[in-house]
């Protein structure tokens, strides 16, 4: 796995060496970042199940998780009247018998199942026809007495962990319970004592335990707390220490605002800028005339027209004979910024060109410009941060979704670049405080207004039971000449049926229900370019509906599209939604966003569509979002455009992170080159972890 190596011992031990791991299992664990028995240890539940222990038949309710040793009574095999079939299996406590249903099974089943003899189960408790009885549920015979799953069967508490195909919860249970029996002893703490002291926390040998095997919410999220601090902390050595270094040599370039460019895009925008708008620009532009490099981030809602104020910038430093270049995180995005900014400037003496990766005729000639100065304004994909790629007097950079690039990306363009003045836009609303802890010496522009123009998406819950109604309300938009997006959640239990959800919707509708419109299919197993190329057919109108995965590019204007239909909106978070939602809407006209639920489904869930329904402004969204990851999700870790840390909940564990942080610069203020010998524990771990990136960053 991609990250420190701390715990020399336990990261260098391959998992292999875990009892019940072998090469077959090691590269199956290999697909979810496990590699050595550290990893394995680390690799945290996504959620933990709460169930009832032994509970009494009678005491049971439909939506219960129980897990319980029953007697089997009978056993059953039916034919349904579509001539499946299915397995009934009866059991009781003694007092009371339920069904345990099966509709698909091994041969072995049968054998397995006797009458008189007991079996172990744990499941869901639902209910047919008034009765109530257990579908699938896992289950042990009984004469299997291995330690491990006496262990298992009796824990309130049940973790469930990311998967992948060909691994079940039952082994990765196992192994990881292997795991800690045979090495727990050798977990190392990475935690000088004195934060430990400090902060009342659990040793990190005894926090991994508790992660797995903790009985108590209290305790395990007492637990996490601690990683979350450890991410923290040691990110915020590297800030320390990182505006250490700035502070000495600052000095970036200054710009005139001569009032030339930048007045002459005024006049040709086809709208008035926002007052948020003018605001932010002011904002950037006294940054850009003082002499300290500029280094804010540009946040507004998906819509609320960073590009153009991103444009003005780049004319400021144009106008003072700079270059200036955005980078996007794909070619799709890159060229929607060219096309625009052409169209804009027309006319005007500005060489702009556009720098994508690969080879392809006239990017030599292209290059050349850059190198020699002659092309002003350049937009490019990744395709900037290579080796070759040269730029004569490179005076500013925006770069798009900022969080698509990881920190050394951005910090790449810049340190080849002398000082030039760093924007970073994003469409993420994060507080201030948090912006600058999270990416150091950062300042923030807001952009908290949307164009007048826009109309508010109108947005409607359904269930799945009425989507054929849905199909028929998109296919009046179609027949207006409209373009419609249908997204599918990602689900992580099994990648693989994410896509064949998706692929189920995008058979049906091509093949039925809008067999005469043209359907396109996108999702995350396509290729850059093929996913790339399936955008672009849409964004040209060639395609009127794409069905799609959570993939959709973020960022990318079809005005065209006035349809948004969301499918298993329950399974999505608020932030999620929001940005798919930002889809739509981006012309004058009126756009729909349908959130299509499936049952069961939680209240939590619920809450979260009918805030949809009421709101289109992200910043409540944002807030709502935050109340209503009460404890119950707090370890779902949900793409929120941060930085990704492995643990820590940027948004949740704000507090922590400001422990972790005051922590940090009180120990670089006291030994900025951490060589005290109380330090050592943070500087060998500092250096595992940040050593590379430091590097980087600081130049
Ligand atoms: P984002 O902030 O999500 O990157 P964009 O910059 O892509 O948003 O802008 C979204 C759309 O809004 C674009 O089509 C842009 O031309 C338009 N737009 C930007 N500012 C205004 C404005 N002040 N009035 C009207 N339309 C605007
Ligand atoms: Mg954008």
């Amino acid at each position: 796995m991609n990250r420190s190596n701390y715990n020399t011992d336990l990261n260098n031990t391959p998992v292999q060496f875990v009892k019940g791991v072998g090469e077959a299992r090691a590269r199956l664990l290999a697909k979810l970042g496990v590699e050595s028995i550290l990893d394995l240890m680390e690799l945290f539940p996504r959620l933990y199940i709460s169930r009832t222990v032994n509970p009494r038949f009678a005491q049971m309710q439909e939506g219960d998780m129980v897990a319980m040793t029953a007697n089997i009574s009978w056993i059953d095999e039916q034919y349904t009247a579509r001539g499946k079939k299915v397995l009934n299996l009866g059991v009781n406590d003694g007092d009371v018998g339920i069904v345990c249903k099966w509709f698909k099974y091994h041969r072995g089943y049968l054998q397995s199942f006797i009458p008189g003899n007991k079996i172990w189960l744990s499941g869901m408790v639902s209910a047919y026809n008034g009765q109530l009885q257990l579908v699938h549920p896992d289950f042990e015979v009984f004469e299997d007495d291995e330690e491990d799953l006496d262990f298992w069967q009796e824990r309130k508490l049940l973790p469930v962990y990311p998967l992948t195909t060909g691994l079940s919860q039952k082994v990765l249970r196992r192994i990881i319970y292997n795991a800690f029996q045979s090495y727990a002893d050798k977990v190392s703490e990475n935690l000088p004592q004195v934060v430990i002291d400090k902060h009342d926390f659990t040793l990190r040998r005894n926090a991994l335990q508790i992660m797995h095997f903790g009985q108590d919410e209290a305790r395990i999220n007492q637990a996490r707390r601690r990683f979350a601090y450890e991410e923290f902390f040691y990110a915020q050595i590297l800030w320390a220490r990182h505006l250490r270094y700035k502070s000495d040599k600052s000095l970036g370039n200054i710009f005139e605002n001569k009032k030339k460019l930048t007045t002459e895009l005024k006049k040709r925008l086809p709208y008035e800028l926002t007052s948020a708008q003018k605001r932010v620009i002011r904002e950037i532009f006294t940054d850009m005339a003082s002499k300290k490099q500029m280094s804010r981030l540009l946040q507004g809602d998906v819509g609320s027209g960073k590009t153009i104020v991103t444009l003005f910038a780049m004319l400021l430093a144009l106008e003072n004979g700079f270059q200036a270049a955005i980078m996007a995180p794909t070619e799709i995005l890159a060229e929607q910024h060219y096309q625009n900014f052409q169209k804009l400037l027309e006319g005007l003496a500005i060489k702009i060109v556009l720098i994508k990766g690969g080879n392809y005729k006239g990017k030599a000639a292209d290059k050349a410009a850059m190198k020699d100065g002659s092309a002003q304004l350049i937009i490019g994909t990744h395709a900037l941060i290579q080796k070759d790629v040269e730029f004569a007097r490179l005076g500013f950079i925006a770069i798009d979704e900022q969080h698509r690039f990881g920190v050394e990306q951005r910090a790449e363009l810049s340190r080849k670049n002398g000082i030039p003045d760093m924007l970073y836009l994003s469409a993420t609303p994060i507080p201030r405080s948090l912006a600058i802890t999270v990416y150091g010496d950062l300042q923030v522009s807001r952009i908290d207004e949307l164009p007048p123009n826009r109309k508010k998406v109108l947005t409607y819950i359904r269930s799945s039971k009425s989507f054929d109604q849905v199909l028929g309300d998109v296919e009046k938009q179609l027949k207006q000449g409209r373009q419609a997006y249908f997204v599918c959640p990602l689900i992580e239990e099994s990648d693989k049926i994410d896509l064949l959800d998706a692929e189920r919707l995008f058979k049906y509708l091509s093949e039925k229900a809008f067999k005469k419109w043209k359907v396109e299919l996108m999702h995350g197993r396509m290729t850059n370019q093929i996913k790339d190329e399936t955008m672009r057919r849409f964004k040209d109108g060639e395609t009127h509906v794409l069905v799609s995965t959570t993939v959709i590019e973020v960022g990318v204007d079809v005005p065209n599209a006035s349809v948004m239909v969301i499918e298993h909106a329950e399974r999505f978070g608020l932030a999620q939604l929001h940005q798919l939602r930002g889809r739509v809407g981006r012309g004058g006209d009126q756009a729909y966003c349908y959130l299509i639920e499936h049952y069961p489904r939680s209240n939590i869930a619920r809450e979260r569509l009918s805030i949809m329904r009421q709101t289109n402004d992200g910043f409540l969204i944002a807030e709502k979002d935050l109340e209503l990851r009460g404890p119950g999700e707090i370890f779902g870790r949900e793409q929120s455009g941060l930085p990704q840390f492995r643990f820590a909940n940027l948004v949740l564990d704000q507090d922590i992170l400001t422990l972790a942080r005051e922590d940090a610069i009180l120990l670089i203020d006291n030994d900025p080159q951490i060589i005290q010998d109380k330090n050592k524990i943070v500087k060998d771990n500092y250096l595992a972890i940040y050593k590379q990136k430091e590097e980087l960053i600081n130049y």
